[in-house]
């Protein structure tokens, strides 16, 4: 049978990137060896590291003055590096859920932390709109889409500080305003590739402003200066990320993986709208076009065991919602078919008709 593949992270890739992955599994580049086994300085892994670079600043039209990093440490580490390399005195965080707070907790470590917002009391089904971020403080760092909750920030905030933005579960997924950031992050594992590398696109002249000592390896700077070969980076990740990234390029950019997101979000948001049996746990207007989060209506609450098992049996795969929002969680990423949605939308319709 066919799986479908909603796992929130690690997720579905394209099939472009596993085959290409699973070939240079065998033989890399003409090596006769295994990227497993490759030196991370050779030639051939050099140029892959290269065009990755290349390809990320292609896709989101990054402007001049930023470099792109590849990182270990996934996103949780970036909650570190941030405030390391940017806090010096105060720092602007919105709290919009797990992810975002986790975020602020390593933060209050190397400074004052204006939470300038949070959804807390409301389990983080919604975006803080009123907030005021304080225009002494040294970022503004945000989570754009909210992994575990189901809510995103579809566009750059406004506000008269740089931005700093975690988009471990949306990048490439819609164009960006990247000169509005000093860094944007995103652990590899949503989007782009198997788990273990982390990207950071980091505006050079945000760096160097602060007065504490940082230790080389949680040093931007290092990473810069030794484009991502400070020491042994991910290899294998790396290279998956090339494929994926020649993949959103072949399939024409970030505009058109935003319109095929928004499509596929659409038909699946339609079905739990219409659909007696679901309702949606994230506010309309901040529903997220990567992690679709439902849970079974009040009268239908004793069927979801049910639903869970004839979704399985039906080759849906993870979609149990995270523990904190209880319920379904479809992740449905760039490289998730539009076949998939519809035949998740499928399941629903045939488990309505018989309840
Ligand atoms: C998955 C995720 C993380 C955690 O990433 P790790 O690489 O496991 O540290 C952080 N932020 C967001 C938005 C995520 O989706």
């Amino acid at each position: 049978m066919k799986k479908h593949n909603f796992y929130a992270g690690p997720s579905i890739l394209s099939e472009y990137t596993i085959k290409n992955t699973a070939a240079a599994v065998e033989n890399f580049a003409g090596t006769g060896l295994s990227i497993l086994e490759v030196s991370h300085r050779s030639k051939e892994f050099v140029a892959v590291v290269d065009e990755a670079r290349a390809l990320v600043k292609e896709l989101l039209d990054i402007p001049a003055g930023y470099e792109v990093v590849f990182l270990g440490g996934g996103a949780s580490m970036q909650f570190c590096m941030v405030p390391y390399n940017l806090l010096q005195n105060k720092a602007a965080y919105l709290d919009t859920g797990t992810w975002a707070s986790n975020a602020i907790k390593e933060a209050k470590i190397f400074g004052e932390v204006d939470v300038v917002a949070t959804s807390k009391d409301a389990n983080y089904t919604f975006i803080p709109k009123d907030y005021v971020v304080p225009s002494d403080a040294d970022y503004f760092h945000f989570t754009s889409n909210n992994t575990i909750f189901g809510t995103e920030m579809r566009y750059d905030p406004d506000v008269n500080v740089p931005l700093v933005s975690d988009m471990s579960s949306d990048i490439f997924s819609r164009p960006v305003d990247v000169s509005k950031y000093a860094v944007i992050y995103a652990g590899a594992q949503k989007n782009l590739a198997p788990a273990g590398v982390t990207i950071a696109i980091v505006r050079e002249d945000a760096l160097g402003k602060v007065t504490r000592p940082i230790p080389t390896m949680l040093n931007y700077q290092t990473h810069i200066k030794k484009e991502s070969m400070f020491n042994t980076p991910p290899v294998l990740p790396i290279f998956s990320a090339l494929q994926t990234l020649k993949f959103y390029k072949e399939l024409g950019g970030v505009k058109v993986l935003e319109k095929k997101n928004i499509e596929k979000a659409a038909i699946l948001y339609d079905e739990i709208d219409r659909n007696k049996l679901f309702i949606g746990t994230a506010a309309l207007e901040d529903r997220s076009i990567m992690n679709v989060c439902f849970v079974m209506n009040e009268e239908y609450k004793e069927l979801e065991a049910e639903f869970a098992a004839f979704a399985a049996s039906k080759g849906m795969v993870g979609i149990k919602g995270h523990r904190s929002v209880g319920g379904f969680r479809a992740s449905i990423y760039n490289a998730m078919p539009k076949s998939s949605v519809e035949a998740l939308v499928e399941v629903m319709k045939e488990f309505e008709r018989q309840h």
